[in-house]
């Protein structure tokens, strides 16, 4: 192992550096970055060596936010570039193995901290990515050469996030035009069972990975080259609602991989047993029982979902490897997939978006609904929201009108906006994802009826 002045291991995976034990953030929320693990040419990798553009650890500013980017490239003859995604995808376990060293998310996302302690011990960049490359070359023989470049920099990072971006869309544009029909396998993966243990993503042609960094395309590289590792083939099976998505292999292999917690799962639903959440999530998509409609919000979002609370709280209650009806962890990328819960409605279901979202992807919206959805500017609460969707003759107005005459058999003083009818709701209560703990309460058979319901932070 590479000379650095902490400890590596397997055992620092779940460290959490809170805020009075960091010393520097680096991208997260507060500031921008990116990741990426790039296959290069065996003439272009220069073995072994750091570079650092910008601030090293020792000069980081205490406490403050910095912008952060990490690049990898890897070279070996039988590397292949399907594997990148794989294998960036472990750069956020190997990071985390370093002690003092805090990694979460993934791609453009990243999140990262470095403790007092490890500075205080003398840790650089030097030695994080002499340590990282280690850990890679000793699980992977195919990797022969690689080197690490850190920015730090501000101008330096907004360059290769834009580098890196362009990388994302390149990998993801492969799979459109795939369909889940076009296979007899999808991939299973269960790297995040450190930390939400009855978690695995099934990923399908058109249902990318919930962290977005795996695609169908990488998971069929990664048995290739490690079939024993953290991504598993798996055979569809019968199809038993092709529809909602739900297959008998893939039941099958989430019952034995969640320890029997989850035994069911509809790849393109919200509701029923829609796929679990694990915390690595690029976005949420929520379900709005005033308005019948779904509404996304991505990790970058800094403002509020029309239920008046930001991504951080909404994920703080949606992930942990949970299966949560109404709610699901899901990569910015499926919302271009045709299937996007196609058993709820799809795109038509789709009310509300933050403005990034929708200006990324409004050609891949349908007509009958891009200039309808809301977003952050139209609608930051139910009222509004409701408003909006009728103003604009929103598709989804048209289901409240058929439910209506049956709501008003029931009860004709009722409230306008259709009442959900949801058989059982678990609700985790944890608060800041990095904080962790908490608590769940399950609801069985149960139907809540509020006018307002207020949480307060203690
Ligand atoms: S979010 Fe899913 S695909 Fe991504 S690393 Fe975690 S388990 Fe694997």
């Amino acid at each position: 192992m590479a000379e650095i002045p902490v400890d590596v291991g397997m055992i620092y995976e779940g460290e959490r550096i809170r805020k009075n034990q960091m010393h520097a953030e680096l991208a997260g929320p507060k500031s921008k970055g990116a990741e990426l693990f790039r296959v290069a040419g065996d003439d272009v990798v220069e073995d072994g060596k750091v570079t650092v553009v910008g601030p090293d650890v020792q000069e980081l500013p205490e406490g403050q936010p910095t912008p952060f980017g990490v690049f990898i490239r890897a070279a070996g003859e039988k590397l292949e570039e399907d594997l990148e995604g794989v294998f960036e995808r472990r750069m956020h376990y190997y990071f985390n193995y370093i002690q003092g060293f805090m990694h979460l998310n993934s791609r453009d996302t990243i999140w990262c901290r470095i403790s007092k302690d490890a500075v205080k011990a003398g840790v650089t960049f030097e030695h994080i990515g002499a340590a990282v490359m280690d850990l890679f070359k000793k699980e992977y023989d195919v990797i022969e050469k690689m080197d690490v470049t850190f920015y730090t920099e501000d101008k330096a990072v907004d360059e290769f996030i834009e580098q890196a971006r362009a990388v994302y869309e390149k990998r993801d544009a492969r799979l459109r035009g795939m369909k889940d029909e076009d296979v007899d396998v999808f991939y299973g993966c269960v790297l995040c069972q450190s930390f939400a243990p009855e978690h695995m993503c099934t990923i399908s042609p058109e249902r990318i990975s919930s962290c977005g960094s795996i695609s169908w395309f990488d998971g069929r590289a990664a048995v290739k080259v490690d079939p024993k590792g953290s991504l598993i083939e798996i055979k569809k099976g019968e199809v038993l609602d092709p529809v909602k998505g739900e297959y008998a292999g893939v039941n099958e292999l989430t019952e034995k991989k969640s320890g029997g917690a989850v035994n069911r799962v509809f790849l393109h639903s919200i509701f029923g047993h829609p796929h679990t959440s694990c915390g690595c999530f690029e976005a949420i998509a929520f379900y709005i029982p005033e308005v019948d409609g779904i509404g996304v919000v991505h990790r970058n979002f800094k403002g509020t979902t029309p239920f008046g609370i930001p991504f951080s709280t909404m994920a703080g209650q949606t992930g942990g490897g949970q299966q949560l009806e109404g709610f699901a962890g899901i990569a910015v990328e499926y919302i271009r997939s045709p299937k996007f819960f196609i058993a709820d409605g799809g795109h038509e279901r789709l009310v509300w978006l933050p403005k990034e979202l929708k200006e990324r992807f409004y050609n891949d919206l349908p007509e009958s609904v891009r200039d309808k959805i809301a977003t952050e500017e139209d609608a930051t609460d139910l009222d509004a929201l409701k408003a909006h969707l009728e103003k604009v003759g929103h598709p989804v107005v048209s289901r409240w009108q058929e439910q209506a005459p049956a709501a008003e058999e029931k009860a004709p003083a009722a409230a306008e906006a259709p009442a959900a009818t949801v058989p059982e709701i678990t609700m985790p209560l944890s608060g800041n994802p990095v904080a962790g703990g908490g608590i769940t309460i399950t609801f069985k058979n149960a139907k809540i009826y509020a006018e307002k319901v207020i949480i307060k932070r203690k």
